[in-house]
């Protein structure tokens, strides 16, 4: 669906389908996105981006389909190849913020030397005072935080993200895109659902609209401008999904 060719390097996805009973909550969808790109899944509520971004991360079986990551099907190793950030942040009540950085330090066997880097995303997302609060006494946003600050830890090369500026202040919301723009330039495939159109300006490379399970259109925005003749992403996606 995309016009870039990810070739064997980028992820792609082939006919993915999942129903729930008599619900298509995504049906025959195709798209690829190459290494190191950004790209914002769009579409109506309702319209198959979170079934979408379950189905990549293998939290939920798709009925029929296939997904491939540098041309090899995701199996059930997938947790070594990318990384999901939900739309509703849960951490662990009795760990600490720290401890969840810790947590994932061992469990991911990273390297000697990621507890600076752990520290250093703490800080990046203001997280620096709360290093030693659990988890249950941080709030929503907070948490949003601590499992950005995780995830991107992990350092897997693809990241998924479901509506995450969604709780975040302001402040949080620019040091997630500065973030988002570092790891894309060292070479990370991000993919990212947003009702937030001014994101696919901001940090998006591509983007994709989803609307009833289907992929409807595709592409970087001024091509998706001039392909359907609007001076704005909001007339155009209007104009797309009505
Ligand atoms: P939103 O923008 O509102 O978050 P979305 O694009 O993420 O929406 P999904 O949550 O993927 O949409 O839902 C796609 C369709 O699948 C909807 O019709 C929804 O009602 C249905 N659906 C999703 N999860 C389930 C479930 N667990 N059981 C039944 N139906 C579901």
């Amino acid at each position: 669906m995309l016009a870039q060719d990810p070739g064997p390097g980028g992820l792609a996805v082939s006919a993915l389908t999942k129903r729930f009973g008599k619900t298509v909550a995504i049906d025959h969808l195709d798209f690829d996105i190459s290494t190191g790109q950004i790209l914002a899944l769009l579409g109506p509520n309702g319209a198959g981006k979170t079934t979408t971004l379950m189905c990549l991360a293998g939290l939920i079986r798709p009925d029929a389909g296939l997904i491939t990551w540098r041309g090899v099907q995701l199996g059930s190793n997938r947790g070594r190849q990318m990384a999901l950030i939900t739309e509703t942040p849960e951490v662990y009540e009795m760990l600490t913020v720290w401890e969840h950085m810790v947590f994932v330090g061992r469990s991911c066997r990273l390297p000697e030397g990621w507890q600076g880097r752990a520290e250093q995303l703490l800080n990046r997302l203001g997280m620096e005072d709360e290093r030693d609060t659990l988890g249950e006494a941080l709030s929503k946003g907070m948490r949003q935080r601590v499992l950005i600050a995780a995830t991107l830890l992990a350092a897997t090369p693809v990241l998924l993200l479901d509506e995450p500026m969604i709780g975040l202040d302001p402040r949080g919301q620019r040091e997630l895109r500065n973030l988002l723009l570092e790891v894309r330039d060292q070479g990370v495939t991000v993919v990212v659902s947003t009702h937030l159109l001014a994101n696919v300006q901001e940090f998006c490379d591509r983007m994709l609209i989803l609307n009833k399970g289907r992929a409807v259109a595709a592409g970087g925005l001024q091509e998706m401008l001039d392909r359907y003749g609007h001076k704005t992403l909001e007339e155009t996606f209007l104009d797309i999904v009505r």
